[in-house]
């Protein structure tokens, strides 16, 4: 069983910080025993440029059937020589993932007590398993994978004998995975994903596995959209603790949830009293702005990315010119709000089939966002953890693609001039960062360059001459769309939707 980890890295980051993260020295090869046999950590390669850990587990089958943990499924326990002639010494399985824990424990659990700094830090990473058993084959994988942020995911399946490839392939399949992750998410990742797609659980699943696997998937498990099945593998189909799992992740997504549905300072104003003589509250403007730009960008059919209580759908809805509006948000407490706000309920068949709610995260791609005309998030990438955005970027501009994306965010510069807003803080409790101009056209940007967009960037709200405006706002389009063309092939006819519940 065979597993390397390889990053790249500048004079500044070197790639053999790698050896810090693992706590393990890459000028060493090391052994280490498990349950299972011994494990054998070494680095093939280690620059500043590039390094690569590779960890190799020699399992011995005697210890594993004395352990009786060595059968297959159903087999009796004195199967006599199936026990030891099996695919377990060789294939990368749940083993792998417990030496991984053995070996790399601290990684896993993001310590790192030499150099803590590097914890936090998103790194190239490329992950190679060359021998997997995936029962649910290369598209598992996909379904397992490519939800979490990485760049590529390939699994080629193994054929049964190379000699006959007539014979078909075999549940194997050589894995490689390429994104930029923090190395503990990664790990994380592994250490739960291998033994789900190995289906075979090697050990007593006992009640503290709830508690392993939620930690392990703390921060990707619960919005995972196969969280379902990860959670049944995970532990070996066992129906009580599969769904104390399920409840207690449920828990945790709705407690995230919470945390970032607070109004904003600037959006903490009672617009419904609102009245002409005031200035009209930064929310309402920045609504006008992002209105504008998608009528200037000729869209019909617009995701609210990160929608909130759904104060911008319900303007949308106002302009038929926009036919099809699709809320999106990871918070269920906020979509209750936006559909009571919206009156869903007693919409006539006509409005309704205009707009459509999803609980989903943005951190995650999402089929059901591709082939929309723009995209908006509004006052929404703040609230995400820097780690979390290059999955978002990718999510919204590698997968969703649509032609417009609208990202607005405050201006930090500004909150010097909010009297209310103590030196130092946020304008909100649940903003991970808020971004000077400088830092937002930077990250702005780097993504339009990596997805092949064009930015431009229109103050929203009284440009202050020495700060800027209080909120910012970027217009991506995608290249070769600025103009308005008229071979455009997205649809924006008025077509009828698929059929769907009210
Ligand atoms: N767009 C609205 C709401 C902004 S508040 C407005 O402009 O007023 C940020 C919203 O993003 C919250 O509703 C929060 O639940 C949502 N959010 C935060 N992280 C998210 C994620 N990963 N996926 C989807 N929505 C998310």
């Amino acid at each position: 069983m065979f597993l390397t980890i390889s990053t790249t890295g500048t004079p500044e980051r070197p790639a053999t910080d790698l050896g810090f993260l693992l706590h393990k020295h890459p000028g060493k090869a090391q052994a280490f025993s498990t349950s299972h046999g011994t494990a054998h950590v070494f680095y093939p390669e280690a620059a500043p440029e590039r390094c690569t850990a590779a960890l190799l587990l020699e399992v011995d089958p005697v210890a594993l059937v004395r352990r009786g943990q060595g059968k297959g499924r159903g087999g009796a326990p004195d199967a006599a020589l199936a026990q030891y002639v099996n695919d377990r010494p060789y294939a990368a399985s749940s083993l792998l993932a417990v030496a991984l824990r053995a070996v790399f424990g601290s990684a896993l659990n993001g310590r790192c007590a030499a150099r803590p700094e590097l914890v936090g830090q998103v790194r190239p990473l490329r992950i190679e398993i060359p021998v997997l058993p995936a029962r649910g084959g290369a598209e598992l994988v996909h379904r397992l994978f490519d939800p979490l942020g990485w760049y590529l995911v390939r699994p080629e399946p193994l054929p049964l004998d190379e000699q006959f490839p007539e014979w078909g392939a075999s549940r194997y399949v050589r894995l490689v995975l390429e994104g930029e992750l923090r190395l503990t998410d990664a790990l994380r990742q592994l250490y739960v994903l291998l033994p789900v797609l190995d289906d075979a659980k090697h050990y007593w699943v006992a009640p503290d596995e709830v508690d392993k696997l939620l930690r392990a998937g703390d921060g990707w498990l619960a919005g995972h959209p196969e969280n379902g099945l990860i959670t049944s593998r995970y532990l070996a189909r066992h129906k009580r603790l599969t769904r104390d799992a399920l409840e207690r992740l449920e828990l945790a997504r709705l407690a995230e949830a919470d945390g970032s549905e607070a109004e904003d300072l600037d959006n903490a104003v009672d617009e419904d009293t609102d009245t002409a003589e005031r200035p009209l509250p930064l929310a309402v403007r920045r609504r006008e702005a992002i209105v504008a730009a998608l009528r200037a960008a000729g869209a019909a059919r617009v995701l609210d990315l990160g929608c909130g209580q759904g104060q911008l759908v319900q303007e949308l809805l106002r302009d038929v010119s926009f036919t099809e509006i699709t809320g999106v948000d990871v918070s269920v407490r906020a979509l209750g709000t936006a559909a009571r706000r919206l009156r869903l309920e007693r919409m006539g068949e006509k409005q309704s089939g205009r707009v459509r709610l999803l609980q989903g995260s943005l951190a995650y791609t999402d089929k059901r966002l591709a082939g929309y005309d723009a995209a908006v998030l509004s006052e929404v990438v703040e609230h995400l953890d820097p780690p979390r955005l290059p999955a978002l970027e990718y999510a919204v501009f590698g997968a969703a693609r649509p032609r417009t994306v609208l990202v607005t965010t405050p201006n930090a510069e500004y909150n010097v001039r909010w009297e209310t807003l103590p030196a130092g803080r946020f304008r909100h409790a649940d903003h991970r960062f808020e971004w000077t101009r400088a830092e937002f056209r930077d990250w702005a940007g780097a993504v339009a360059g990596r997805h092949g967009y064009t930015v431009e960037f229109t103050p929203v709200g009284e440009d202050d001459p020495e700060v800027g405006p209080p909120t910012q706002m970027a217009v991506f389009t995608r290249d070769g769309e600025t103009d308005t063309d008229t071979t455009d092939t997205t649809d924006t006819t008025d077509t009828p939707k698929e059929g769907e519940a009210a």
